[in-house]
């Protein structure tokens, strides 16, 4: 019996997600065995682009995309995965709810643009040259640039069969989907694969597990605020963690170090606004509304990982 064909692409991520992979270790080894890897760019290997457009449709069993759909070239190798992929995976929470980089929805692209190459401090440009899509060098030759776009979710562009969360996804969980993909045992298609837990589920400090009453956050306090006592859960003592909304697949990984959840595993199934939840989660959990007031940056908390696959997302878009 053939192998089962597998093709992976970064978008606008960081490679995180592709060090999730490599983080299989000797796992890799069975998994690279396992697998027909027909495509892996542009990290990995020096795949091209016609080579994968030259693939036949649907030629591909599982389609791993990582990273958000950020500019033209993403959009275009977005739709050419989508075709030559039966089974097409948002891989991280980048491609599956837009990740950290789609905080630039917050701003137009002329900003981002016009910060980044005319009024940083160490930017030399006074005749505010900014980047074009094409240029012509020597009337002969053309040079081209991917036009830069809103972050957008994959789903946002094609259809998704499947999402993984994590920033980047924890590579257990990665080792146990790729089981599943191995072997068939997918959950029903537009599903997260998830072990359907939230991270307060798996947390060690949830007081709930160990038969004690949950007690309301009396302050609110920044990470670097005094030293948590690690035997208490982080909300309780006032660090905000997103734990109770939160898929746990990381086995609770930043609680577990006293630092508290942000986010990015992704919302537990039922959830369809991230941010909203979480809201109404820590809301739940303070003491008194007034605390409501020392919530240090919202947006970025709430949203840190989820703004473009957000209701409010789509509101601020231009
Ligand atoms: S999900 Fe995180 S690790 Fe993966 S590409 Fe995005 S930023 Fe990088
Ligand atoms: S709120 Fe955070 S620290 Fe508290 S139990 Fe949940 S995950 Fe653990
Ligand atoms: S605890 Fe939360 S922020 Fe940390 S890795 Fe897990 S899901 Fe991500």
């Amino acid at each position: 019996m053939s192998k089962p064909k597998l093709a992976y692409y970064l978008a606008g991520g960081c490679g995180g997600c592709d060090m999730s992979i490599v983080d299989l270790s000797e796992a890799l080894v069975d998994v690279a065995m396992a697998l027909d890897i027909v495509f892996w760019a542009p990290t990995v290997a020096d795949a091209k682009y016609k080579d994968l457009e030259a693939m036949p449709s649907g030629s591909i069993d599982v389609g791993l995309f990582s990273g958000n759909v950020r500019n033209s070239e993403h959009e275009h190798i977005a739709k050419v995965m989508r075709d030559k992929c039966k089974v097409l995976i948002a891989f991280g929470i980048c491609a599956a709810l837009g990740g950290i980089k789609s905080l630039v929805n917050l701003h137009t692209t002329e900003e981002l643009m016009e910060t980044a190459y005319i009024y940083t401090y160490s930017t030399d440009n006074p005749e505010k040259i900014l980047p074009q899509t094409s240029y012509v060098v020597d009337s002969k030759y053309e040079l081209t640039l991917p036009k830069l776009m809103d972050a957008r979710t994959l789903d946002q562009v094609v259809k998704v069969d499947y999402y993984i969360g994590g920033c980047p996804p924890h590579h257990e969980h990665v080792a146990k989907a790729v089981t599943a993909l191995l072997s068939g045992q997918l959950p029903p298609a537009g599903s997260w694969i998830t072990m359907g837990k939230a991270v307060c589920e798996v947390c060690d400090k949830n007081p709930v597990l160990k038969g004690q009453p949950k007690e309301f956050a009396k302050t609110v306090k920044r990470v670097y605020e005094g030293v948590p006592d690690s035997e208490k859960c982080l909300m309780e003592q006032g660090y905000l963690c997103l734990g109770p909304v939160t898929q746990g697949d990381c086995g609770s990984k930043c609680p577990s170090v006293d630092i508290p959840c942000r986010g990015c595993g992704g919302p537990i199934p039922g959830v369809k606004d991230f941010g909203l939840r979480a809201v109404s989660a820590v809301a739940s959990m303070l003491e008194n509304e007034e605390l409501v007031d020392q919530i240090p940056d919202p947006v970025h908390l709430f949203y840190r990982y989820t703004l473009a696959g957000s209701f409010l997302g789509k509101r601020i878009k231009r």
